[in-house]
């Protein structure tokens, strides 16, 4: 039998879609096994502020579709510090929390790992984030939806620019990740994917887009990681025109588009398993760790290596890539 009788639940760092699935995966668990449950609002702000509120069944109906987060989310500072988490500790015991589920990123997973060595109320993760840069599970919840956010941009992009010279540079969401960029490009048959974990030469992208100009290509196509290694898609645009001018170039920036909207099939499913077994996790006896799905089945990760270790892109995708573009 489990001690635990009170899970608080909450959001932090970036939205995601399906975070608001994942939430009342957790309520409904939790409520299945006659916990009581609570949404701290704001993520670690709102426990450093004591914002706590009580969830039941009812709170969380009509939210699965929803994209954002009901509980809202922050960065919060002062939850750097040891006298600032020992605040949020202070309100967890004033609320009598046995147990949290912190959905978010690494930051997240980081800021929970320390405090679960610092204080004796156990943790677990779900990772929600766009990017999908969490070791420990295949996918990230909103990874999904974003990258169909992309491409449907991209589609509509490609409907204008169809019937002229055009080269169109399109800058996706991801900092230190390449994953949304690697989808989106395969989805949409670009040219080109630059990514931050490969290093390609302005030369060699030249080579590829004079392939497509060669064979009469009207349109074409890079998708750019924002943190692609030799810049943004305005960099990159500017960087090609000095060398190659063929094409009338664009450049189109999608932004927090790929942020919001309403949370695809995939992502519904999985933040539903995750916040199902986060609950199921922590009752038995689950701590420090962060639940994922691997090869289709639930792992629980430590946090120290869902933080530390690095994933990254299939390599077998990024070379298919380069061959279907040619
Ligand atoms: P995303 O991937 O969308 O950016 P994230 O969870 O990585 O999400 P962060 O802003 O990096 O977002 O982290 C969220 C919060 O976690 C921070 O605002 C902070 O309150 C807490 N946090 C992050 N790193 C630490 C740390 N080293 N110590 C304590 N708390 C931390």
């Amino acid at each position: 039998m489990s001690h635990i009788k009170r899970i608080a639940v909450f959001t932090s760092g970036g939205d995601a879609p399906g975070m608001n699935a994942a939430i009342r995966a957790v309520v409904r668990t939790a409520t299945y096994h006659d916990l009581h449950i609570y949404g701290i609002i704001r993520g670690y702000q709102g426990m450093y502020e004591g914002n706590f509120q009580r969830l039941e069944t009812n709170n969380v109906g009509n939210i699965l579709h929803r994209g954002g987060t009901i509980l809202k989310t922050a960065r919060c500072e002062v939850f750097r510090t040891p006298e600032g988490r020992k605040v949020a500790y202070e309100n967890l015991q004033a609320n009598d929390i046995d147990a949290c589920v912190a959905i978010g990123g690494d930051g997240t997973f980081t800021g929970a790992q320390i405090f679960s060595k610092e204080f004796d109320i156990p943790f677990i993760g779900i990772p929600g984030t766009i990017d999908n840069d969490i070791y420990g599970t295949d996918y990230t919840i909103g990874f999904d939806t974003a990258v169909n956010t992309a491409i449907e941009a991209v589609d509509r992009i490609r409907d204008t620019a169809d019937s002229h010279n055009r080269l169109f540079f399109v800058e996706v969401m991801g900092r230190h990740a390449g994953f949304i960029a690697l989808n989106t490009g395969i989805s949409s048959g670009a040219a080109a994917v630059m990514i931050p974990e490969t290093e390609i030469k302005i030369d060699d992208l030249i080579k590829q887009l004079k392939k497509g100009a060669k064979r009469k290509k009207l349109f074409s196509l890079v998708i750019v990681a924002e943190g692609n290694q030799n810049g943004g898609a305005s960099d990159l645009a500017k960087l090609v025109k000095e060398k190659f001018d063929y094409y009338d170039s664009k450049v189109a920036i999608i932004g927090h588009l790929q942020r919001g909207g309403a949370p695809s099939g995939m992502d519904r499913v999985l933040a539903s398993r995750m916040g199902f077994h986060a609950v199921e996790g922590l009752l038995d006896g689950k701590n420090n760790v962060a639940v994922g799905v691997v090869n289709n089945k639930i792992k629980f990760t430590p946090f120290k290596d869902a933080i530390s270790k690095t994933k990254t892109p299939n390599k077998d995708l990024i070379r298919m890539s380069e061959i279907l573009a040619q």
